[in-house]
């Protein structure tokens, strides 16, 4: 079933005062055109471009997520990106005229409450989405953090968090579709706990916060004379009750509404893939920079996932192109064509190819007959081939473009190839610039090296 884009009916505007940066701040959604995506817009900055909200836009991470181009940021987007998402909504302009969306009540809901009352409709275009089709895993032994993402029919979240003190302690939820997100997930707030607080104020974050748009957990004990500067910071005449777990005894949204917030933040740290993601994203312990690096490697799995829909070959039978694929990704044509298949693909990164040797290859006939053995030079050749269609696939306008090879060192042919082996290519990039690429290749039958080599290539107009 084809779902289709969808954006809001018109324009809305919200006001309020950026959380880090305690800027005065107005936030404008408007409707955008199909496939344009969820893109920012400063508009206190002369003639800025656009910030598409893609995860090779994020410049900083610091108890937010920031986005920035051309030397214009916009702070903690986290959570205007999440009402977007949650929403399901595919393309929208944010205009902000500072730094920082408003951190409004610290939660998701003013932004789904604003979306919503600018209505939402559907528009002329497909909706496109990464499905997740291996498990995907991210581990940071110093942080404790782990997060796996693992195929799913649609966006489920498992979150856990453990802080040592027990005002947070240890807590878990699951969202098993965004259905759940307005109703249980997007009240929630943003929390930290008290000793944060003043540190972060010291390192110029927090400017805005109040407890009106932050839950603050007591995680030690309370002098006195604590009193005098917790009124300082949070702008609030708090009295603070000691043995609650809530500074000025707040009351929570929810039970455990710190990890729901931790599931708002994923969500919007996930929009920034650029597409919804179909899979189960499983977190325990994680933060805006782990959320950003898993964002990072799902934009990857669709990339790829694009290219193989692009030439439509069939996914999920182990290869992404066939050899009618590359055949018309590359000039070459049989004999002269040496890669059958391409098992894997990252632009820009890596590529695995396929070769199966066998007694009919043309070139039998003459090398060395009744000692069949595979020219070394063509094992090279197919190997450059293979870097050739990494190398088309990482650049814009690749029907226009042609690969030639200018140079190769390191070259060394370890084992003999004969009819009935079957090659494998891996070849990574480790260098592109202005057109010239530099690849490494390595060959293998059944998981032995048989050959390598240093790759030099150019790509210039057809
Ligand atoms: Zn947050």
């Amino acid at each position: 079933m084809t779902e289709r884009q969808k954006t809001i009916s018109k324009r809305v505007d919200l006001q309020g005062t950026g959380l880090h940066t305690g800027h005065a701040v107005q936030l404008s959604f408007h409707p955008a055109e199909p496939n344009t995506g969820i893109r920012f817009r400063r508009t206190d900055a002369a003639d800025s471009a656009d910030i598409p909200a893609l995860v090779e836009n994020v410049v900083e991470i610091s108890r937010g997520t920031v986005l920035g181009k051309n030397g214009l940021k916009v702070f903690t987007v986290e959570h205007v990106l999440a009402a977007i998402a949650g929403l399901k909504l595919d393309n929208i302009l944010v205009e902000l005229s500072a730094d920082e969306p408003p951190v409004m009540d610290g939660s998701a809901a003013p932004f789904v409450a604003a979306l919503k009352e600018a209505g939402i409709e559907e528009q002329d275009a497909t909706r496109d989405y990464l499905d997740v089709e291996k498990t995907l895993t991210y581990h940071s032994e110093k942080d404790a953090i782990d997060i796996v993402v693992v195929p799913s029919s649609e966006l489920r979240i498992t979150y856990m968090i453990d802080y040592t003190h027990p005002s947070i302690g240890t807590q878990y939820t699951s969202m098993y579709s965004l259905a759940e997100f307005v109703e249980e997930f997007s009240a929630a707030r943003t929390f930290c706990l008290l000793s944060e607080t003043e540190q972060l104020k010291n390192q110029g974050l927090i400017q805005g916060g109040t407890l009106d748009n932050a839950v603050v957990f007591v995680d030690r004990e309370l002098a006195p004379d604590d009193l005098d500067r917790l009124r300082r910071l949070f702008h609030h005449d708090c009295s603070v009750q000691l043995g609650h777990s809530t500074l000025d005894d707040r009351p929570l949204r929810f039970r455990n509404e710190p990890v729901r917030h931790k599931t708002v933040d994923l969500i919007g740290d996930l929009a920034l893939v650029g597409v919804p993601i179909r899979g189960h994203v499983l977190v325990a312990r994680g933060g805006h920079s782990s959320h950003v690096e898993v964002a990072r490697m799902l934009r990857k799995a669709y990339e790829t996932q694009s290219l193989t829909r692009k030439y439509g070959s069939k996914s999920g039978r182990g290869y992404v192109f066939d050899s009618q694929t590359v055949e018309k990704l590359l000039p070459h044509t049989y004999p002269m064509l040496l890669v059958d298949r391409i098992l894997e693909i990252t632009p820009l990164e890596r590529v695995v190819g396929l070769k199966n040797v066998t007694r009919n290859e043309p070139y039998f006939n003459g090398h060395f007959p009744g000692h069949p053995v595979m020219p070394g030079v063509l094992i090279i050749e197919a190997m450059g081939q293979t870097g050739g269609v990494l190398l088309l696939n990482s650049i814009e306008d690749s029907e226009n473009k042609v690969v030639y090879f200018t140079g190769l060192d390191n070259v060394k042919f370890r084992k003999t190839v004969i009819p009935g082996d079957q090659i494998r290519f891996e070849v990574v990039m480790n260098l592109f610039r202005r057109g010239l690429c530099k690849m490494r290749g390595e060959a293998f039958v059944d998981g032995v090296l048989v050959a390598e080599a240093d790759m030099t290539a150019v790509v210039v107009d057809k």
